[in-house]
């Protein structure tokens, strides 16, 4: 990164002119209003802002890229996670670091910003020792304030933020502590980390019928480290939904 310093950069921060991958801060300038979803600084045009709006989980690796073109995001989605934060997080395991994530969106996101004198200083910056990988993760996917929020997801501030934007939210979040820590053993006895739907990255943890020996090409792949996004579920007559619990337990529901 030219002229900026990792430690120094904040959510206005932009590299317009980065010879090799120039990023840029899309939050409008107060009282300043350039056209809306352009780069404050040079003014770049690069996001379809429409589609990252549509919040479909579906088409996270979108979403993704979309929000790499912002100096601070493409800082957190690559920030070097300690040892410590992984460390603690592995140690949590899938089922509490999910519930701890969740809690983590939640607080940051539920109030309205003129409700929360903190908004834009609620989620601990990657430096603070009481940042967890969650906090990463909010940072990087914009969901770390209402501020944020607004600009990227198009949630507006100062309206109330219902139960599915949480969830979107949240899945976004998870999304990235999935990404940064790779697959990783759940607790015993705890079915799944992964729910796919046809095409869609959706998580969530579940606590369905483990049906032993059904075992889907597309989970093999995913094993096998293909990203998750491209995995296709299997959903037929008889399998509703599969997850994958840890590095080789394959749990599928029968439907009805
Ligand atoms: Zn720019
Ligand atoms: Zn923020």
């Amino acid at each position: 990164m030219t002229g900026l310093s990792r430690l120094n950069i904040t959510c206005t921060s932009v590299d317009c002119d980065n010879p090799q991958t120039p990023t840029h801060c899309f939050k409008p300038k107060r009282g300043q209003p350039g056209p809306p979803g352009t780069c404050r600084e040079c003014g770049a045009d690069l996001i379809d802002w429409e589609r990252v709006h549509e919040r479909d989980l579906a088409d996270v690796a979108n979403t993704f890229s979309a929000l790499e073109n912002e100096t601070f995001r493409r800082h957190m989605m690559h920030a070097e996670v300690p040892e410590k934060v992984r460390e603690l997080a592995l140690k949590r395991g899938a089922a509490e670091l999910r519930a701890r994530t969740e809690r983590a969106v939640r607080s940051a996101l539920s109030k309205r910003r003129s409700q929360n004198a903190y908004d834009g200083r609620q989620t601990p910056r990657e430096t603070s020792s009481s940042a967890r990988i969650q906090h990463f993760a909010q940072h990087a996917t914009a969901t770390c304030c209402r501020g944020c929020l607004e600009y990227l997801h198009n949630l507006p501030a100062e309206a109330d933020i219902t139960e599915e934007q949480l969830q979107y939210c949240v899945e976004l979040a998870w999304e990235y502590v999935e990404r940064r820590l790779g697959p990783f053993a759940g607790e015993d006895g705890e079915c799944g980390r992964l729910r796919l739907r046809p095409g869609s990255a959706q998580s969530r943890l579940c606590g369905g019928d483990r049906v032993a020996g059904i075992l889907s090409e597309a989970a093999g792949d995913f094993l096998g480290g293909k990203r998750f996004g491209e995995a296709v579920c299997l959903t037929g007559p008889e399998v509703d939904q599969i997850w994958i619990a840890g590095r080789a337990t394959v749990c599928a529901q029968r439907r009805g």
